[in-house]
């Protein structure tokens, strides 16, 4: 109704404008209006020319006079009959017009107009009304209608995540038979917060408690809410909950909590946070509003709990909140069974081995790489999905596609293969280092080449001399091109920023230097998502050791780095020189060329001979190599 009150309001405006308008107009235009008599005293005394008649209307004009004092005047006036008066005007010889008198005829057509247009603005008016209570009611529909995605999602599809199942055990008894919990007085939270990294199964978990208790699930995403009018959002959710009020028990899902519920003091106030803070607003009341008896649990899930209103974790709002974080190893072999029950594995394939190989993934990413491996395999044109293909699944999830196409010189690719055979050979060389994986010197994803190394075990915590080594390890790459060409190349700019971070972070947030002693010089404002840290206020004599300090913690490792690889050199040309053929190499076969360039290097007592080639043993490894992948360069 809104809509045509004020389409009505704008169109009477606008008519009431338009007829100031003409009436100033005819104001200023207007001749000056003269009485019968005084027409009747012109008539008989002066010089009129014209008479134009419009009806009873006459326009009367004067000739002018010789003299400039008597200028010609018009002036108007009402004749009660002019065909009496025809006979005289022609008698003094004066021009008469005769005109229609339109004037009724035009006032009937503006009445009319007017009456089409009041028309048309209401009809119009009408439909857009009418429109928009339909879309709003899509919007609505759409919304509020429970998911049913969740029927197949039960407690068994979710893997590697006891703690958070153990949780959320609580609210599925609840939801399955409340009364029970109700008869005693018990409460059950309101509201669950659901808290990881993405990926890691926060919308399977709430989906798996649908399925579980059997209850209706309504999700939808923070986002879905946040509209460009204000309000919208708001009714959205009032609407939701109303809906949800029906149908309880059940459960009322939102993803990504943080694009409406994010930290209202930034104080912005363009309208867009105007719009979050009030469907955030609307969703405090509503979670206010219904009480334990209402049976509905509100889960969210966010991957940002950092940036959240603290509003929402009050009492009786969100208070639980559920930390999932990525799986540890066994974790990830439960989560691999889950996912890998639904393709064909090879009989002799030990799915505890694949856990291993993927430190860090997450539910997601091991859905993924459990999928890319399947879709090699069936590229492969293989009955079943071995080792080879998980292997290249994981390579292809951790390090990007092969960049085939890239075109390189035969110089870049030199300096690449000291580079990578820089990093291996350190990491090889150094204590409490993670075993090496892999060395290629393919381009794949943003990477030139990589050295791969995976750790045996998922570690929690560092240790100085790790992170050091790490440090060093980063270095051999700029270390091994400094060496061998005396010269410096762009291709470590990716290992010198890594390099510089973990240095920053040692001294200015482990408290792992002597001069800074254990003091935290930054903070971290990041969520799960890792982010930006910044330093705290400090003094400027304490930026400047601090600086000092890093410097000499990043060029001490530069320089250990030099001097392994001055010492090997031997074996850092012997790799390169075999890594520039076969392109790749993993762990077994660098051992097999370090074994021979150590034996070669006893023998000849030659430090930096390139023999290694000729060598049988890496020559096996090269030919094999070779005869693996198809495009080669020799
Ligand atoms: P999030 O909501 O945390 O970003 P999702 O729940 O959307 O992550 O997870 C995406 C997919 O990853 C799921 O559909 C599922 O296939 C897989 N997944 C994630 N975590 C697990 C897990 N713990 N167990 C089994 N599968 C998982
Ligand atoms: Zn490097």
């Amino acid at each position: 109704m809104a809509i045509l009150a004020r389409n009505l309001f704008i169109f009477f405006l606008f008519t009431l404008f338009a007829g100031g308008c003409y009436l100033v107009w005819t104001i200023e235009h207007r001749l000056p209006e003269r009485t019968y008599t005084e027409f009747l005293y012109c008539l008989s005394h002066h010089d009129i020319s014209d008479m134009t008649f419009t009806g009873n209307r006459v326009v009367v004009s004067h000739r002018a006079g010789e003299t400039s004092t008597n200028p010609g005047f018009t002036y108007v006036t009402t004749v009660p009959k002019p065909e009496e008066l025809i006979a005289e005007l022609q008698d003094k010889n004066i021009r008469i017009v005769f005109n229609k008198d339109r004037s009724e005829i035009i006032l009937q057509g503006l009445a009319l107009l007017y009456v089409i247009l009041l028309i048309l603005v209401i009809v119009l008016s009408l439909g857009r009304m009418k429109r928009e209570e339909k879309e709003s009611k899509f919007a609505t529909d759409k919304l509020i209608l429970p998911d049913d995605g969740h029927k197949i999602v039960t407690f068994k599809d979710v893997a590697g995540i006891p703690e958070a199942l153990e949780e959320l055990q609580e609210i599925v008894a609840f939801l399955k038979n409340p009364a029970q919990f109700n008869q005693v007085g018990a409460t059950i939270p309101k509201g669950v917060l659901l808290q990881g990294p993405p990926g890691t199964g926060k919308t399977l978990l709430a989906r798996a408690i649908a399925g579980e208790s059997g209850v209706p699930f309504y999700s939808f995403s923070g986002s879905d809410f946040v509209e460009m009018f204000v309000g919208v959002g708001a009714s959205r959710v009032r609407d939701l909950f109303k809906e949800a009020k029906k149908n309880a028990p059940c459960i009322v899902f939102i993803d990504e909590i943080d694009a409406v519920g994010g930290s209202r003091s930034g104080g912005a106030s363009a309208s867009g946070s105007d719009e979050r803070s009030q469907t955030l607003n609307a969703l405090l009341v509503e979670m206010d509003g219904f009480g334990t008896s209402d049976n509905i649990i509100v889960i969210a899930a966010t991957n940002r709990p950092d940036i959240l209103d603290s509003a929402l974790r009050r009492p009786g709002r969100f208070d639980r909140q559920v930390n999932i974080l990525p799986p540890d190893v066994k974790g990830r072999q439960q989560i691999l069974h889950v996912h890998a029950a639904k393709i064909k594995l090879a009989p002799d394939l030990d799915l505890d081995q694949i856990a291993q190989m993927c430190p860090g993934f997450t539910g997601a990413e091991l859905a993924n790489l459990v999928n890319e491996a399947a879709l090699m395999a069936a590229r492969g044109n293989k009955q079943s999905v071995d080792l080879t293909d998980f292997e290249l699944a994981r390579d292809r999830i951790m390090m990007g596609v092969e960049r085939k196409g890239m075109i390189m010189t035969e110089q870049d690719r030199t300096i690449l293969a000291y580079h990578e055979a820089g990093h291996a050979i350190i990491a090889k060389s150094l204590p409490d280092a993670d075993p090496l994986h892999k060395i290629t010197i393919i381009p794949r994803g943003r990477a030139l080449g990589q050295t791969q190394q995976l750790a045996l075990f998922d570690r929690h915590a560092y240790s100085y001399l790790y992170l050091k080594n790490r440090i060093t390890i980063l270095m051999g790459g700029r270390a091994a091109e400094d060496i061998a060409f005396k010269q410096r190349s762009t291709g470590a700019q990716g290992d010198i920023l890594q390099a510089t971070e973990i240095a920053t972070n040692m001294i200015c947030k482990w408290g792992m230097n002597e001069a800074m002693g254990p003091q935290a010089f930054i903070i971290d404002d990041s969520g799960f998502l890792g982010g930006s840290s910044q330093r705290l206020p400090m003094a400027d004599e304490t930026a400047r050791t601090i600086d000092r300090e890093i410097k000499i913690l990043l060029t001490t490792c530069y320089e250990d780095a030099v001097a392994i690889l001055s010492q090997k050199f031997y074996l850092l040309k012997n790799l390169a020189g075999i890594l520039i053929q076969t392109e790749t190499l993993d762990n077994e076969e660098f051992d097999i060329i370090l074994a021979c360039s150590e034996k070669k290097k006893a023998e000849d007592n030659i430090s930096d001979k390139n023999e290694c080639i000729s060598c049988p043993a890496a020559q096996s490894c090269i030919h094999s190599k070779i005869k693996k992948s198809t495009p080669c360069i020799l």
